[in-house]
C-alpha cells in the first residue's frame, strides 16, 4: 500500500469534480453527517443494511466488507457479494443514469475481491427505489471502460489543485460543497 491509496468512493467523486474529493475527506474527518446533504445521506442510508451486515443473514453472501486492491492501490467496502453465484452487487437510492464512476466502483471491488481469492463473474447495480437491476460487464469484457479507469486513476494521482479551473456552473450549482468552495462558479439563480 502507497501513503496514498485512493478510496473507491473517489472515483466517482473525482469524475463529479475533483476538489470534491478533498472536501470529502475533511467531511469526513470532521462530522460525516453534517456536511452531506440529503441525496448524499439518502444514498448512504441505501447501505445502511450492508454495512450493519442485515441484508441477508446467508452465510454465502458478504455485505459491507472492507476491501483492498493492491494493483490499483485502492480501498473501500464492498456493498454485497454472493459468493456461491459469485454477483457483486452496488445497491443506489435510485439510478437516473449508470454513470461511469458507479461502474469504476463496480471494477475496484470486483479487482480487490479477485485479489482475495473469490471469483467475480458477474457486477450489477442495483436501484432501491424503483427496484431496477442493471447489469454492467466484468472489466475483461469491455476494454474501453478499463482503459477509462485505468485513465482515471492516473488522473487522481497526478492531479493538483493548483491551475484548476472549474467550468461547469450546474454542478457547482448542486455541490453540497459549494459554500466553502473557493472554486464555485455557482450562478445566482443556482
Ligand atoms: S463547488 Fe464546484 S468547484 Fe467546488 S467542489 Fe463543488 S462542483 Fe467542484
Amino acid at each position: 500500500m502507497s501513503e496514498t491509496p485512493i478510496a473507491i468512493s473517489a472515483l466517482n467523486d473525482f469524475l463529479f469534480c475533483p476538489v470534491s474529493i478533498y472536501f470529502h475527506k475533511l467531511a469526513q474527518q470532521e462530522d460525516d453527517m453534517l456536511l452531506k446533504g440529503e441525496s448524499q445521506l439518502n444514498g448512504t442510508n441505501a447501505h445502511k443494511n450492508s454495512d450493519a451486515a442485515t441484508y441477508s443473514s446467508k452465510k454465502s453472501m458478504l455485505q459491507g466488507m472492507g476491501v483492498y486492491c493492491s494493483e490499483y492501490d485502492l480501498y473501500g467496502c464492498i456493498d454485497t457479494f454472493d459468493t456461491e453465484r459469485g454477483i457483486l452487487t452496488e445497491r443506489k437510492r435510485k439510478v437516473r443514469a449508470v454513470y461511469d464512476g458507479f461502474v469504476f466502483q463496480l471494477y475496484a471491488q470486483c479487482f480487490a475481491l479477485r485479489e482475495m481469492g473469490y471469483t467475480v463473474s458477474k457486477t450489477r447495480l442495483y436501484s432501491m427505489l424503483d427496484n431496477k437491476t442493471y447489469d454492467i460487464s466484468l472489466p475483461e469484457d469491455n476494454p474501453e471502460m478499463l482503459i477509462k479507469f485505468k485513465k482515471l486513476i492516473e488522473d487522481i494521482r497526478s492531479f493538483s489543485m493548483q491551475g484548476f479551473k472549474q467550468s461547469n456552473s450546474s454542478k457547482c450549482n448542486s455541490c453540497i460543497y459549494e459554500p466553502l468552495c473557493s472554486f464555485s462558479v455557482k450562478t445566482s439563480g443556482g
